[in-house]
């Protein structure tokens, strides 16, 4: 890597060009030739970041993504084969947060937005209540483009970190007002139940995939994109009206690089998080490949250019599934996954309808959306638990969310998951592009910032 990159002014285009010219290899694309009249460049190092999360994503969810890719798709994830690039560089984060080593989304996108740990919960906020200008908010006020791409509500922790400022990550009508008073140009994911009756008139609003793609390349008008009224659904069982996650990535690369003054992106794959606390293999592992899908369009277009930084990321581990068995039987567990149909919220909707909530009836749920035939002490163990009975796992933790099923269902798989909630672990951090030489190995979660700042030459969060 050369050394020449961590400086703002002195930063060689000729020297990433050629770097990420080799690197490019893998993505069998090749690069603009460089161009003889280049303008020297600006006091920023990228004109661009892309800031991607695959929310709650541990490391056996990166692995067994890979696995899958591999079987379904017979080639490694777009995430691994990034980390091939020679100019890619790696990190382990430590995401504690200011009041727990088990940090939350809000304090995790809290301390890459802002640069300092915050506590759980809050979002862009210090510990003392002294808001913080969000990342997005200093990056549009130094004349960059904005936006913010979720599967989850707009307003959910993540994206909201990187925009509004509120003590509590659960006062989402709140940050939708700010989202739209603050001007960004992009915001789409779910979440409308939070716009309702807010002014949206300065916005083009859509509703749908087929809205998203009827928008011509070079809208300039601000762009909010409500496409559910909550989270979006699992890619396991996502709607055609919903655009997937790649889509919207691709929707916001092209419309963002063609506004002016560069731009700053956060893309987020939020609902992994959620498949983690429910332990459902399902619908956590086809939204990691959905989010690596989304990967693959941003590396393609960081690589086609050299004025982009592409970090990719996630803010904590979440219950740390793992294919844990040594035998054939442990491969052959794993691809029951290619059956599955549905995720757990569909099993628990379904459950909430049937009349009496027999062992009977609950494995024929679980048979419509798994494939999977579970035994009849499976089942009597299911029909006590969604009959109330909160003590069928003698691990108290795994009684919350859906932990029995997913105990059962592990029994099929082989994937077990550790608990319903998020761990300490270090996570995964990958960087390309200019500013990336500033990764260090190991950083606490808050230094991510200094990163971005220092990429996009911007002041620091100042107090609001
Ligand atoms: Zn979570």
């Amino acid at each position: 890597m050369p050394a020449n990159d961590r400086t703002t002014s002195g930063w060689s285009r000729r020297g990433f060009l050629t770097a990420t010219g080799l690197g490019a290899a893998g993505f069998g694309l090749s690069l603009p030739a460089r161009r003889a009249d280049a303008a020297p460049r600006e006091r920023r190092t990228a004109s661009n970041l892309i800031f991607m999360v695959a929310d709650g994503m541990s490391a056996g969810t990166l692995a067994m993504g890979n696995l899958l890719r591999q079987q379904i798709h017979a080639k490694r994830s777009s995430w691994i084969d990034l980390m091939h690039n020679e100019r890619t560089v790696r990190a382990l984060i430590d995401t504690r947060s200011a009041d727990s080593f088990v940090t939350d989304s809000a304090a995790s996108a809290s301390a890459w937005s802002v640069g300092s740990l915050v506590n759980n919960g809050a979002i862009s906020t210090l510990p003392d209540g002294k808001p913080l200008s969000p990342i997005l908010l200093t990056a549009k006020e130094a004349g960059l483009a904005t936006g913010l791409v979720t599967t989850t509500r707009v307003t959910h922790a993540t994206p909201a970190a990187f925009a509004a400022n509120v003590g509590d990550r659960n006062l989402e009508q709140e940050i939708a007002s700010q989202l739209l008073d603050r001007g960004f140009d992009l915001v789409i994911g779910g979440g409308a139940r939070f716009f309702k009756g807010l002014p949206l008139d300065a916005h083009r609003v859509i509703r749908s995939r087929n809205e998203m793609h009827a928008i011509a390349p070079d809208e300039n008008e601000r762009i909010l994109g409500l496409f559910t009224d909550s989270h979006m659904h699992y890619e396991v069982e996502r709607p055609d009206s919903e655009p997937s996650l790649v889509e919207m990535t691709r929707f916001a690369l092209r419309n963002l690089s063609k506004r002016k003054g560069g731009f700053a992106l956060q893309i987020e794959g939020g609902r992994v998080d959620h498949a983690g606390h429910n332990n459902d293999p399902a619908g956590l592992l086809y939204d990691q490949l959905a989010f690596d899908d989304a990967i693959a369009a941003a590396a393609e277009f960081t690589l086609s250019r050299d004025d982009t930084l592409l970090i990719i990321t996630t803010d904590h581990g979440t219950a740390n599934p793992a294919l844990t068995d040594y035998t054939t039987a442990g491969a052959a567990g794993f691809e029951r996954v290619h059956a599955f149909k549905q995720s757990f919220e569909w099993i628990d909707a379904q459950v909430a309808q049937a009349p009496d909530r027999s062992a009977n009836e609950l494995a024929n749920i679980v048979n419509k959306a798994t494939g999977l035939t579970i035994r009849d002490t499976e089942a009597e163990l299911l029909a006590r638990w969604f009959a109330g009975d909160r003590t069928v796992d003698p691990f108290a933790l795994a009684n919350k969310q859906f932990g029995p099923l997913g105990s059962i269902i592990s029994n099929h798989t082989a994937i077990a998951f550790l608990s319903p909630n998020h761990t300490c672990d270090f996570v995964e951090l990958t960087a390309l592009g200019p500013g990336s030489s500033r990764v260090k190995p190991h950083m606490a979660i808050n230094e991510v910032h200094k990163v971005l700042r220092a990429a996009l030459d911007l002041p620091g969060a100042k107090a609001l």
